[in-house]
């Protein structure tokens, strides 16, 4: 069957199945079960939501399953992470725990959350054999969290967090985007928890990605200019790239406040994510801090991912790059099995060599589309 290729750039570029473009490269395979999130974070959603997917345009457990079969069968890619939107508000999401836990050779599974349903699913996700788990805050500020995410509850969160350690979620990430004027005298503070709690806590530079790279969508919004940044708008959705902070200067902030930051061998890390560690050097730190830093720092040489979207196409970049859509794939009857999961494979093979060199400046997709 010819494979249905989307987005294929003008030029392929060189290097074709070698280093990051060879699906040997490839270690984690990202799923985003929904585009749906209870949260409406300033940088990520308008206000009003954006128009969501249809049910059945969404891919079903099954056929979530099957993919990552192939991919570890065939790829030996035995590393899966759900995501979305927000993940825990797909309906059963437990279930595709367990089910993947059971059908497939996993390695390790993990979960991206906001962590405001994290309270009552950590144990039920326990139980079914997730492995680990990331929360995303922005900031430890009751107002401005609420802010941020125009939904979000930062107690609720926490209480999510407690309950997640208190059912065996050794080695926690707190994921953290920098932005200008909206949390850039947190960061220190984010830095600090890692004193006390086991956590990894990872600043994420802000991306310009589909939506939240253009002005417009919710510029009517009353704000509190002490608060979101003198550019004024509702945040970092409106001021585009001003909202950006470089990771040297994150960690000038936190070095200011708690002494240098030192480096942690990186194997040491849960996972095989893009993040460089390192952990404060005094206080006797129990966890450690992290910088993902894509804008200043491009990991594309040294990616190591795939992403499963929530309809079924398996996306080459975050940024852009080329696309496949796997659901002609897994909806065809015909297929016989054994030749499903080979085809499948195939495009995993396909669409790993249209990554990019080097992402562009700006990605052409809204994040809560792709999944992080
Ligand atoms: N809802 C889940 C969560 O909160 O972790 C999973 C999906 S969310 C899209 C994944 C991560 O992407 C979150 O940590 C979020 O803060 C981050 N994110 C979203 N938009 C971003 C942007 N424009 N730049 C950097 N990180 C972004």
């Amino acid at each position: 069957m010819r494979l249905p290729l989307l987005n294929i750039p003008a030029e392929r570029p060189a290097g074709f199945d070698t280093g990051p473009r060879s699906i040997r490269a490839v270690r984690v395979l990202r799923i985003s079960v929904t585009d749906r999130c209870n949260f409406r974070c300033v940088y990520c959603m308008p206000e009003e939501g954006v128009r969501w997917l249809e049910k059945d345009d969404l891919l079903s457990f099954e056929e979530v399953v099957e993919v990552a079969r192939a991919a570890a069968e065939v790829h030996g890619i035995r590393r899966f992470k759900l995501t979305g939107g927000e993940p825990t508000v797909r309906r059963g999401l437990v279930d595709l725990v367990s089910m993947l836990r059971r059908s497939v050779d996993v390695e390790d599974l993990s979960l991206t959350t906001n962590g405001m349903l994290l309270e009552e699913l950590a144990a039920p996700l326990k139980d079914a054999g997730l492995d680990r788990l990331t929360v995303s805050i922005d900031s430890l500020r009751t107002d401005r969290f609420r802010r941020i995410t125009r939904t979000g509850d930062l107690a609720t969160v926490l209480r999510g967090m407690d309950r997640a350690a208190a059912v065996g979620f050794n080695g926690l990430k707190v994921n953290c985007v920098t932005m200008r004027g909206v949390n850039d005298d947190e960061f220190a503070d984010f830095a600090r928890l890692t004193l006390q709690r086991p956590l990894t806590v990872r600043f994420i530079e802000y991306m310009p990605l589909g939506d939240a790279a253009v002005s417009g969508q919710c510029s009517t919004r009353e704000v509190d200019e002490s608060e979101i940044g003198p550019a004024g708008g509702c945040g970092a959705q409106d001021r585009g790239e001003d909202v950006f902070v470089p990771e040297p200067e994150v960690r000038e902030a936190i070095e200011a406040d708690l002494g240098p930051l030192v480096p942690v061998e990186q194997d040491s890390e849960p996972g095989v994510g893009p993040a460089i560690v390192y952990r404060l050097r005094e206080g006797n730190p129990a966890g450690r801090v992290g910088f993902i830093s894509a804008m200043s720092s491009p990991f594309c040489s040294t990616c190591n991912r795939l992403r499963l979207t929530a309809t079924g196409v398996l996306r080459s970049c975050l940024f852009e790059g080329g696309e496949v859509d796997l659901k002609p794939l897994l909806r065809q009857g015909t297929h016989q099995h054994d030749d499903r999961r080979q085809s499948l494979a195939d495009a995993m093979t396909e669409c790993v060599r249209l990554k990019p060199d080097v992402h562009g400046a700006r990605g052409s997709e809204q994040m809560s589309r792709i999944g992080g």
